[in-house]
């Protein structure tokens, strides 16, 4: 596959690895258009570096952006989807403007049946990495 431009894999003062930035990014500028792997409900497969695309579907990132962190101040975030053919795919946007150098993140909104503990270091860190907009009862 092709690097995708404007990004390159480092290792991050947050965790492992990471994403920064080779250039300016302005607000809803494109990062990349995620190439990934569909996995379906009943497939047994290694879901650390995969986006939940519902109940049934996840899409394994098999690009440099498998490597983005988590941020609960992220300055990235992605949108995702079913096409068509019933394909999964997902897009990386800045969420804000972006300069070159800066560590690339989005919020990885897990479930809260696997949410995790939070350490990105973020002002503002909710200290759980767990998606905010559905009750957890
Ligand atoms: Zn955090």
């Amino acid at each position: 596959m092709p690097l995708l431009p404007g990004l390159r894999v480092i290792r991050s003062p947050l965790h492992g690895y990471g994403v920064v930035a080779t250039r300016d990014f302005a607000e809803g500028d494109l990062l990349a258009d995620i190439e990934g792997v569909a996995w379906r409900l009943g497939e047994d497969w290694d879901d650390r570096y995969t986006l939940r695309i519902s109940d049934a579907l996840w899409f394994d990132m098999v690009d440099q952006t498998r490597w983005i962190n988590h941020s609960c101040e992220a300055n990235s975030e992605v949108d995702l989807g079913v096409d068509a053919h019933g394909e999964p795919w997902a897009k990386v946007y800045a969420w804000r403007d972006i300069k070159a150098g800066e560590e690339i993140t989005f919020d990885y909104e897990f479930a809260p049946e696997v949410a995790e503990p939070c350490f990105c270091r973020a002002p503002a860190c909710k200290g759980v990495i767990m998606r905010q907009d559905e009750p957890t009862a």
